[in-house]
């Protein structure tokens, strides 16, 4: 892009609307890289409206949904690592992680698929191996089979945005927290972007607003919508930490989907080796495969109704013995998907604007490695892996 610095037309080098997952590392890559950045928020950072609050998210590097995430997942650990480092703040928790299902299965085949191109130091398990090593998982469907992915984990999303951000404040980047963008309107020099307070001119804009994206590239095919989490607590007497039931994703006996998840981590009493976390139970979550109907993100209902946990309660009935399969907690997060299940990451149509999202229920994970992605698309820099499954123009129809 032209020489850092603005110039007496233009207020900042780059706008990145939206500072959640993505965006918040996109506006501390740009800043890194000596850009002058102004990032907007419409809440505060870390906040439980988008898509990206829950406490947890899943970290795999044989990443089974394709071969080419497992570059953005190693990158993006570095970048989650740099950020513990520069806030002081545990973020990223390495458990392992088993994958459970028939073999030929999309969980077990994309997982070896994966390890396979990388060759990465996963461990394939038999029923018997995984009823042995993880009692936890005793009740499997007949025939299933396991991938242990030891560089898996958990990483805490809200305490990460947080980081990211103060992490592109400290590189200069000026963020306008509780502002929220209504229009962006790009032409042949620059970008206006409009807020409530008034308007800003930069030279070009990341697009990272998750859910709300389409607001701003309205041709993107994404659909947000409503999903209901939740957690569970052990049985007396049972033990459901991250030791016995580490990072999952498996198959369920007599149903046809998929349920993913972790065990509890007891917090940080400074003798369990759980330094610098706040507890947590035990999460699981079924794996969505559609349809999608589009939700609004403004009018999404915050209230989990009795009933809405029916299914899950069953699935964990049906899963974990050591599990009371009653909630104890649920929150509702919004989920954003697109038509083949991969983000939206570079260049759109307008040759100002870049965009960065499409999270599909698993890009959490690499969403450090996505800002750097997004802050290599709008530099005109050479992307530090090959992204060009994540194109946006991929879709017809795209227009910005
Ligand atoms: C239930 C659930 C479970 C998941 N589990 C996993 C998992 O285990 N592992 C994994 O890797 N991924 C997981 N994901 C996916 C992952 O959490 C999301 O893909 C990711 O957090 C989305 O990040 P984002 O930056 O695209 O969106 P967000 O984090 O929602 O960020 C968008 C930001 O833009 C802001 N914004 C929007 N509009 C405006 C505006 N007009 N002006 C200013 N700001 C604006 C929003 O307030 C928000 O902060 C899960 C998702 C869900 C819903």
């Amino acid at each position: 892009m032209e020489s850092p610095g603005t110039s007496p037309q233009f207020d900042a080098d780059v706008a990145v609307i939206g500072l959640g997952a993505v965006g918040s590392s996109a506006a501390w890559r740009l800043a890194v890289r000596g850009l002058d950045v102004l990032g907007f928020e419409q809440f505060e950072p870390g906040h439980p409206w988008g898509g990206s609050t829950g406490r947890t998210r899943l970290f795999r590097v044989a990443c089974l949904e394709h071969p080419g995430l497992t570059p953005i997942a190693r990158r993006a650990r570095d970048l989650w690592r740099e950020l513990e480092a520069s806030s002081g703040q545990a973020l990223f928790h390495e458990t392992g992680g088993l994958m459970i299902g028939p073999p030929g299965s999309h969980i077990i085949a994309g997982t070896l698929r994966a390890a396979e191109a990388h060759d990465l130091p996963v461990e394939r398990l038999g029923a018997d191996d995984i009823a042995h090593r993880f009692p936890a998982h005793a009740r499997l469907n007949p025939g299933d089979i396991g991938v242990w992915d030891p560089e898996a984990g958990i990483l805490r999303p809200e305490a990460a945005i947080v980081a990211a951000v103060d992490a592109a404040r400290a590189a200069g980047a000026r963020i306008r927290t509780d502002t929220r963008v209504i229009a962006i309107e790009p032409d042949d020099e620059g970008v206006t972007v409009r807020t409530a307070d008034g308007e800003v001119r930069v030279r070009r804009c990341a697009v990272t607003s998750g859910p709300w994206i389409t607001r701003f590239v309205p041709g993107l095919p994404l659909t947000a919508h409503r999903v209901v989490m939740t957690w569970f607590r052990a049985r007396a007497g049972h033990d459901a930490n991250l030791d016995a039931l580490p990072v999952f994703i498996r198959s369920v006996p007599g149903h046809a989907t998929w349920i993913w998840g972790h065990g509890a981590m007891p917090g940080d009493d400074g003798d369990d080796g759980y330094d610098g976390y706040d507890g947590f139970d035990a999460k699981v979550g079924p794996e969505f495969d559609g349809p999608f109907a589009a939700e609004d993100p403004d009018a999404i209902d915050r209230i989990v109704h009795p009933g809405e946990t029916d299914g899950i309660r069953d699935l964990v009935a049906a899963t974990f013995p050591d599990l009371d399969p009653e909630p104890s907690g649920v929150t509702t997060c919004i989920m954003t998907h697109t038509p083949d299940g991969q983000f939206v990451v570079g260049a759109t149509a307008h040759p100002r604007v870049v965009v960065g999202g499409g999270c599909s229920g698993h890009s959490f994970k690499h969403a450090s490695a996505l800002g750097e992605l997004v802050a290599q698309s709008v530099a005109g820099e050479q992307p530090f892996t090959d992204a060009s499954f994540l194109d946006p123009r991929r879709f017809n129809g795209i227009r910005s």
